[in-house]
């Protein structure tokens, strides 16, 4: 099919920026092919920068027999790990064992017990979490984390903070990311090695007619829309992922996704060690108490049934004393809602495989390809931040099926902006930045070290002082940041800076984030100003 010589033709076309549509578009474009990404709102601003921050294997997944998926989740947390040492670290968890903890009844470990061991009336044993664990330590070949041991709680700093009926605990390691930060580092390798990557640009629309995709998308800041021609379609949509099969391409596919909202509750710190606690409870749940951007605890996550992507998710406050309640079953001091100091929740958008609870769908990853339309889309269901480089890895397989790919898998271990040092290399790193910029406290090199590795340096450039850094808007947040945050992350409002590329949004207040955004829009205003 021959096309005017005038039109832009992209081989790939992705809908969404959050993980899996800035991971698909880093590996095609390191792959050659020309790449163009359209986010409706901020790169990250869905279920992306809304997770409990894990890279894991998913320890309660093994109870629902899902061997395949742990399995890989494991072996990618130490290929992530060299990739991105600056937002990525391990974390060892804290499991306090106690002889009332129970499965959720419906997983297939709780019925073989439930047949075998009917005595256990649903109680997990502590030999089968033992099992667990040493499934655990071996499915995922580990070379950096530590395996698991056993520790007795009474006279510990990680007994300390718990009730004194936890006697034992069980410890094992996962590792924390910078979510939404990961996205960010992925959507600015993807954009150096070619790809376009456009923001606050909904697609309205997407017909294949002679041979190409035509999309239609329109810009939320100007208004303006825009007509853009692929080979591919890609559909990362996340939450929106049946929308946009249904509304946005109009196709017959009968693929469901099950969204399922999962809340979190941040309070000030509650402990002092680093490790976090897995509580398991009663209701055959569990949560997670993760110390938290150096002065708090997150404490997270719930399961339940949201109604429709339209709908923006809230920690209610039944999700909130639901928390509450399971971490006060654990920690000595009993928390209120007083306590709570910041909320925020996301929807997890997982292949309908048609569980009985939003605890039991499964949390690994489908990719169809759909070409009742006339045109190849490859629709996104389910995964996890932890698999987003293999998920774009089986993407990229899809679409070679499709379209020329020239190149093979490229992603694995390679560093990401700013994450080309050691693991174990972020003390020696902020030492040099300290060094390099006397003027910086410790606070502010561990965060810019941790934001953005050895780029800090770049970023900072060759000031001399604070006051060389510009302006200052609180918790040292400056005018040099953010000019950077504009130019290099996509940043275009105080939201997107203080809760998205930083947590900042928990030390700044109103009046700081509102003078700050007040700067940036204006920064917006002589940007397009100067371009007219
Ligand atoms: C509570 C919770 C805890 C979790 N914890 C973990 C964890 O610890 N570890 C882990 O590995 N995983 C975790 N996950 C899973 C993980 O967060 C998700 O699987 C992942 O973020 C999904 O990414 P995504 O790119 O598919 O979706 P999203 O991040 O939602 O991205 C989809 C994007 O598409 C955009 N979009 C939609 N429609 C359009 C349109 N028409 N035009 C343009 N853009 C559009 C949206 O704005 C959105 O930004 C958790 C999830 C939740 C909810």
């Amino acid at each position: 099919m021959s096309h005017p010589q005038d039109i832009e033709i992209t081989d790939l076309f992705i809908i969404g920026g959050g993980i899996n549509g800035c991971g698909i578009a880093r590996d095609a474009a390191g792959r050659g092919l020309s790449v163009a990404l359209a986010e409706m709102n901020d790169l990250a601003s869905a279920t992306s920068s809304a997770s409990t921050k894990l890279f894991h294997g998913g320890l309660r997944y093994l109870e629902y027999f899902e061997f395949r998926l742990v399995r890989e989740a494991l072996i990618e947390r130490e290929v992530l790990l060299q990739a991105m040492p600056h937002i990525s670290w391990p974390m060892r968890f804290v499991l306090p064992y106690h002889k009332d903890m129970r499965f959720e009844s419906d997983t297939p470990t709780s019925k073989l017990l439930g047949l075998f061991m009917p005595w256990m009336k649903g109680r997990r044993p502590a030999w089968l979490i033992r099992l667990g664990l040493f499934l655990y330590d071996h499915l995922g070949g580990r070379k950096i984390l530590p395996g698991t041991s056993t520790l007795e709680l009474p006279g510990t700093a990680e007994g300390a903070p718990l009730q004194g009926r936890f006697a034992k605990a069980y410890e094992y390691s996962d590792c924390w990311v910078e979510d939404s930060r990961l996205v960010v580092l992925n959507a600015r390798d993807a954009a150096a090695r070619g790809a376009r990557i456009m923001t606050r640009t909904k697609v309205l629309s997407a017909q294949f007619e002679d041979g190409l995709w035509r999309i239609e998308t329109r810009n939320s800041e100007n208004g303006e829309q825009a007509t853009h021609h692929a080979r591919m379609l890609v559909n990362a949509g996340g939450p929106w992922v049946g929308d946009i099969i249904h509304s946005t391409v109009h196709s017959t596919s009968r693929e469901g996704i099950r969204l399922v909202r999962g809340s979190h509750i941040v309070t000030r710190r509650l402990y002092d060690h680093d490790k976090c606690y897995f509580f398991q409870g009663t209701d055959g749940r569990i949560i997670f108490a993760i110390p938290y951007e150096g002065d708090f605890t997150l404490i997270g996550t719930t399961d339940a049934d949201h109604p429709d992507a339209a709908q923006k998710p809230e920690c209610t406050p039944q999700e909130q004393d639901y928390l509450l309640t399971f971490a006060n079953q654990y920690f000595k001091r009993q928390l209120t809602r007083e306590d709570i100091v910041w909320t925020y929740s996301g929807v997890r958008p997982l292949y309908n495989d048609g569980a009985s609870s939003a605890t039991a769908a499964t949390r690994d990853y489908t990719l169809k390809v759909d070409t009742s339309s006339g045109g190849p889309l490859l629709n996104i269901f389910g995964g996890k931040i932890t698999t987003y480089r293999r998920l774009a890895e089986s993407a990229l397989d899809k679409i070679g099926a499709q379209i020329p790919v020239a190149k093979g898998p490229w992603t694995a271990g390679v560093p990401l902006p700013g994450g080309d040092f050691p693991v174990d290399g972020v003390a020696a790193l902020t030492s040099e930045l300290r060094a390099r910029y006397p003027f910086l406290t410790d606070f502010w090199a561990r965060r810019l070290v941790r934001a953005y590795g050895t780029e800090a340096a770049v970023m900072l450039g060759d000031a001399q002082s604070a006051a060389d850094l510009g302006r200052d808007f609180g918790a040292t947040l400056t005018e040099k940041e953010i000019a950077w945050l504009m130019a290099r992350e996509f940043a275009r409002t105080a939201e997107d800076v203080v809760w998205r590329r930083n947590k900042l949004g928990l030390r700044l207040g109103e009046e700081q984030i509102a003078a700050l955004d007040g700067w940036m829009a204006q920064c917006r205003y002589s940007a397009s100003s100067a371009a007219e």
